[in-house]
């Protein structure tokens, strides 16, 4: 598309001539460190189910981006290429004696919803810059994060900073379709070569801004006027089961109950009835005890001991999704197929049910309970093929990684109020962690601030972040790279 080929052309004069009088300089502003977040954004780096389909120019744009604009972070730290796109950078500690940090980025971003795309004010990959925001797909999720850790290393290395522990920089290409080529791939050579880290951060939770929000309008309950700078210190497991039947086809003037439609529909409705029951993990207690302060009756009562709020927490979940992910395995159909002509029973039926299991349960548990509460013989319970994860085990809030975060929060977000909490979607140091890897935690944080509305335009539309946000997340990760590195 033409507009397509000026961005491009637009682009490869300003990074990628070969011509030395049109190199890019070095970030020395706010407003450069700005530019770099609005120029990553229009690289299309466009995940794609079929990793054959995804557009290599534009992953390889990425790369040779990264290259150009990160000049010092590229002379001090080594860089290997994994399935091409994915990128290992290792920052080599002066403390040999110390386990290295693990930073966790992903370079792909989600397409646009198909038939949204008219919805943007800004166009998805345009990259546009106005008086407060940076617009675009990736904005939030996660170019903002990668770019703000490269422009942290190079103001770091520009400085002569040398950290004491190795930090190694990992940044996936296939995050969004499940890690499988990049950092699967990253994590098994790190593992071969018997690399251990003493912590690792990844993309996560955000900053809740709820201050001044109208009551519908607010992520937390309680009615907390205060920020809350969540920090994932474990994270939910995935699995997506297929639920099927197969029955005789029929015709629909005589028909039977027993039909292949209404054995998985039977089954869907028992599973919606008997969700899996309340339990507070670890991760939870721990928030609700930091949350209670800031909280309101009857909300800061139940959160001060979440574990012994009894019929409450079951009365506090119904009104809030977001509690209920806190605290139980969460089931969703998310696809239901069959059928195809009006006048057929068809004779099989199937449905996705997408399942977020809490630390603690396993994928075996959870197919035995699904099993009992579905109980017909005729419905099979079986992983569908794709990404299935137990959940992670509970990271330590008194580890010298947590303790780094928290630091840094209080350095760059002061009003913010750290508090623990458990991650519920999955992310690539899944695959590190997952590999044993990872000794003393893995954290999940994402600072820049958040209200309800902003949190719908993650993988939604209209994705953005504020200017501030992004050069605050630039101060936030030279303060954690300072700080872990030293610890
Ligand atoms: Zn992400």
């Amino acid at each position: 598309m033409i507009t397509n080929s000026i961005l491009l052309q637009k682009r490869s004069n300003i990074y990628f001539s070969s011509d030395k009088d049109t190199k890019a300089e070095t970030p020395k502003t706010n407003d450069s460190a700005i530019q770099h977040l609005s120029d990553s954004i229009k690289i299309k780096t466009i995940a794609q189910d079929d990793p054959s389909r995804i557009d290599k120019g534009e992953f390889n744009n990425f790369v040779r981006f990264l290259e150009t604009i990160y000049p010092q972070m590229h002379n001090t730290l080594s860089k290997e290429q994994v399935s091409d796109y994915s990128l290992l950078y290792k920052w080599e500690g002066q403390n040999k004696s110390l386990k290295p940090v693990l930073i966790v980025g992903h370079s792909d971003v989600v397409p646009v919803s198909p038939g949204t795309e008219e919805d943007w004010t800004h166009g998805p990959f345009s990259g546009d810059v106005d008086e407060n925001y940076v617009w675009g797909r990736g904005a939030l999720d996660e170019k903002s994060l990668v770019i703000a850790n490269c422009e942290a290393i190079e103001s770091l290395s520009q400085s002569g900073f040398r950290p004491e522990r190795t930090i190694y920089f990992a940044i996936g290409h296939d995050e969004e379709t499940g890690g499988k080529n990049g950092a699967a791939k990253i994590a098994e050579i790190l593992k071969q070569r018997g690399i251990e880290f003493e912590c690792a951060i990844d993309e996560g939770m955000p900053i809740i801004n709820d201050k001044a929000q109208p009551k519908g309008n607010r992520v937390l309950p309680g009615s907390v006027e205060k920020e809350v700078a969540l920090i994932g210190i474990a994270q939910k497991g995935l699995l997506n089961l297929t639920i099927s039947s197969r029955r005789e086809p029929g015709h629909s003037s005589k028909p039977s109950p027993d039909s292949a439609i209404n054995d998985v529909a039977e089954a869907l409705t028992k599973i919606k009835d008997n969700p899996f029951p309340i339990r507070t993990t670890e991760p939870v207690k721990k928030m609700g005890k930091k949350l209670s302060d800031l909280m309101k009756p009857p909300y800061s009562a139940i959160f001060a001991n979440m574990g012994m709020a009894g019929p409450l927490m079951p009365m506090a979940a119904k009104k809030s999704s977001g509690l209920n992910a806190q605290l139980r395995t969460t089931t969703a159909p998310t696809i239901f197929n069959s059928g195809n002509k009006a006048n057929v029973i068809p004779g099989n039926a199937e449905a996705n049910l997408n399942v977020r299991i809490l630390p603690g349960d396993s994928i075996d548990e959870v197919k035995k309970y699904l099993n009992k509460v579905v109980n017909n013989p005729a419905v099979k319970i079986e992983p569908a093929e794709g990404i299935n994860r137990e959940p992670s085990g509970i990271s330590p809030t008194d580890s010298p990684g947590y303790r780094s975060i928290v630091s840094s929060y209080k350095e760059v977000y002061p009003e913010a109020k750290p508090v623990p909490s458990l991650m519920i979607g999955t992310s690539d140091s899944y695959h590190y962690q997952s590999r044993g890897l990872i000794q003393n935690g893995t954290y999940w944080v994402y600072p820049w601030k958040a209200t309800k509305e902003d949190l719908q335009r993650i993988h939604g539309t209209n994705e953005r972040i504020s200017k501030d946000d992004f050069l605050k997340m630039i101060d936030f990760y030279k303060n954690f790279i300072t700080n872990a590195s030293a610890n």
